[in-house]
């Protein structure tokens, strides 16, 4: 199975491992991708195999193509928990963002007021004041971080800025005082001859210090489940992840782990 695309500015909805039955919005374009990231494991494939499309979708287009699947959802007795951003890139690279969530809140409003907005980002754009605003707005913001060491942080996410550095990230994730979830991959293999493992003691141990310097609401840890573009990458069993995940436990925090 190959690296695929979201072939809509809406899709699903889908069950989804973590958030329930949720509704995707996908921001970037519909036929490429748009990341400040290029991580090896990305289920979109690398930047540069989907550099054919770069329209980012406006806000009215959003706002009708949500309007036209929130009622019809509705009209339907279709149940929802959760309007997810996600897609063919990092959401917060729209320009229109954070007037793109003003106008999610206002539909989900009029038409399943009990519903989540959440937000998956790479955590790339906290700086943006307008990116932060707009996340301030969402209920929950789902924020990546894959390793608190800076060599196996570029190894894994490939900034496009190559001077973007893990201290820096992390900065970017302090702004939010712990009202986010942090996200993290676990994973090991190879990539351009370097082995590469974010599962190791040195590892976790870094990993742990930068959660109680951040102290989220919650953590989301998983795995590969899907194709990826680095193809020497291996799935991590799970035990090992519930081993992980009873260390963050272990320091008070409620962890979902899907595997
Ligand atoms: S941040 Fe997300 S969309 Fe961007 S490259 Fe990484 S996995 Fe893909």
């Amino acid at each position: 199975m190959a690296t695929q695309l979201f072939e809509d500015i809406i899709f699903g909805p889908i069950r989804s491992r973590r958030l329930g039955i949720s509704l995707g919005v996908n921001l970037l374009p519909t036929h490429g991708k748009v990341c400040s990231f290029d991580c090896i494991y990305c289920e979109c494939g690398y930047n540069s195999e989907r550099r054919g499309d770069k329209r980012l979708h406006t806000r009215s287009e959003v706002r009708e193509a949500l309007q036209h699947r929130l009622s019809t959802m509705k009209e339907a007795g279709e149940g929802l928990d959760v309007i997810t951003f996600a897609g063919n890139g990092e959401p917060t690279l729209n320009p229109e963002f954070e007037q793109i969530i003003s106008d999610t809140i206002e539909l989900r409003n009029l038409y399943y007021p009990n519903v989540k907005i959440s937000v998956l980002s790479n955590a790339t754009r906290l700086k943006d004041d307008s990116v932060f605003r707009g996340l301030m707005l969402v209920d929950n913001n789902i924020l990546k971080l894959d390793s608190a060491i800076d060599e196996t942080f570029k190894l894994l996410n490939a900034p496009n800025i190559s001077s973007y550095t893990v201290e820096e990230h992390i900065e970017g994730l302090k702004r939010f005082k712990g009202d986010f979830i942090l996200q993290t991959m676990f994973v090991r293999g190879t990539h351009n001859g370097v082995e590469l493992d974010n599962t190791t003691p040195e590892e976790v141990n870094a990993w742990l210090e930068v959660v109680k310097e951040l102290n989220p609401k919650s953590i989301m840890i998983y795995t590969i489940d899907r194709d990826t573009p680095e193809k020497d990458l291996q799935k991590i069993s799970p035990e090992e992840m519930r081993e992980i995940a009873r260390k963050a436990e272990a320091l008070g925090y409620t962890v979902s782990v899907s595997c």
